[in-house]
């Protein structure tokens, strides 16, 4: 079990042959019988001082199998002894800088722009007392004072897919830990703690859910690193429903396939969109030019299924003419999915700011899928030509209720051509 696609599909079930399953089950219990409640008191503080599990679960905010299975699977995938998941990326970015800045006094964070806006938002915001210094690369050294007690980076970066050199970030960051956000490129592209990353952060809504229809978020990191953050976890309870460690669970099977898949329709679309009139930056770092420190081989397994592309024209009326595509935010689903940063994922982030660090107030971002890339490059070229119709008249006939626009947009006769 050692190469990527087995372990995906394989990690994490160890122990279904002994319960005599097959498919990973969900456990939806709150609570668990503890008939010796003073054996049951030392699971309680067993898991409160933050074991990975106990010989009881005694509550369900504390620990549960389904969601700990899910947990082991991605801690094989990236390499680490451990993972702890969350209700949400975000929870799992709050309790990270809670577990490393907050909890031993060290209310300073450094981060390298560009982030995810919801990170950049929480940095900036001074919610949970941290403050933050945003710094280049070459500065993370001298950004570092006594009191800082975590470095942010995210590479390839949400949303304008600059790639950073994980263990050049980790060099300067000296004894304080750098938390990557590995989001964009998955455990299938990239595996930052094996460069020196103590926290590698995935939001799973995206590509490990993979389909959508999830909301959670999980790190991964060494044994001694997770305690502190299943801590956290019990005593804020951002804990991720089983069913959605289940569906991010299964999401990992296939994930390798999809980001395969996903990948090669995106290096298409980014020369034929870098070739096109009606662009003009167009980032995607199998791009000329795009990736000048050589991470790709050396850091990064492959560029990615995402891409970023200003337009000639009104960014706002190119979306408006697509067809096919979705317009909306997130990304890593089985559809296409474009959307705005400057308008939507980035709007909190300072115009300045956004502008500093790479990503200008026309930029879309485009998050690949499994649809033909033909039919991609066929709606992409339309709406940048101004030729598009929108998702709307492109109904055949319908100027109908919602129910019916949302749920027939997407479909399109069989095309049956080989
Ligand atoms: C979406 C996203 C997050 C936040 O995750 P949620 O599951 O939406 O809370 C964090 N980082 C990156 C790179 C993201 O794309």
């Amino acid at each position: 079990m050692t190469r990527l696609r087995t372990m995906a599909v394989h990690g994490g079930r160890d122990d279904l042959a002994d319960l005599g399953v097959h498919a990973l089950p969900i456990d939806l219990s709150t609570t668990y019988p503890i008939p010796d409640q003073a054996e049951g008191g030392h699971a309680l503080q067993h898991l409160a001082e933050g074991a990975a599990h106990a010989a009881s679960p005694v509550y369900s905010r504390l620990h549960n199998p389904t969601v700990a299975r899910f947990e082991q699977a991605l801690a094989a995938l990236e390499g680490t002894s451990a993972a702890v998941a969350f209700g949400s990326g975000m929870a799992a970015v709050t309790a990270v800088v809670q577990a490393a800045c907050v909890l031993p006094g060290k209310p300073h964070v450094v981060a390298v722009r560009p982030i995810y806006g919801g990170t950049d938002h929480l940095l900036s915001s001074g919610l949970l007392g941290v403050r933050t210094t945003y710094a280049s690369v070459d500065q993370v050294g001298d950004a570092i004072t006594p009191q800082t007690g975590l470095v942010v980076i995210e590479t390839p970066a949400n949303p304008n897919l600059d790639l950073l050199d994980i263990a050049a970030v980790v060099a300067r960051a000296g004894d304080v830990p750098v938390m990557v956000d590995n989001t964009f490129a998955t455990p299938v592209l990239q595996n930052p703690a094996a460069h020196g990353a103590t926290y590698v952060l995935h939001s799973g809504t995206k590509y490990l859910g993979g389909h959508g229809d999830v909301l959670g978020g999980v790190v991964a990191c060494a044994e001694e690193h997770a305690g502190p953050l299943r801590q956290v976890r019990i005593i804020t309870g951002a804990v991720l429903h089983p069913l959605g460690g289940y569906l991010m669970h299964r999401g990992l099977a296939t994930l390798p396939l999809r980001v395969e898949a996903a990948q090669r329709g995106a290096t298409e679309l980014a020369a034929r969109l870098a070739a096109h009139p009606g662009t003009g930056l167009v980032r995607h770092p199998s791009l000329p030019g795009a990736d000048p420190a050589g991470l790709i081989g050396r850091q990064l397994r492959g560029p990615g299924a995402m891409l970023a592309f200003t337009t000639r024209e009104d960014p706002t009326a190119v979306v408006r003419r697509l067809e096919l595509i979705t317009p909306a935010v997130s990304l890593g689903s089985v559809d296409t999915l474009i959307e705005h940063p400057a308008a939507l994922t980035h709007r909190l982030v300072p115009d300045t700011a956004r502008e500093a660090s790479g990503v200008p107030a026309g930029l879309l971002r485009l998050s690949v899928g499994l649809e033909d890339v033909e039919d991609l490059w066929a709606d992409l070229d339309r709406a940048l030509s101004g030729r598009g119709r929108g998702r709307d008249q492109a109904l055949s006939g319908h100027c109908e209720q919602d129910y019916i626009k949302s749920s027939s947009s997407d479909f399109r006769e069989p095309v049956v051509n080989h």
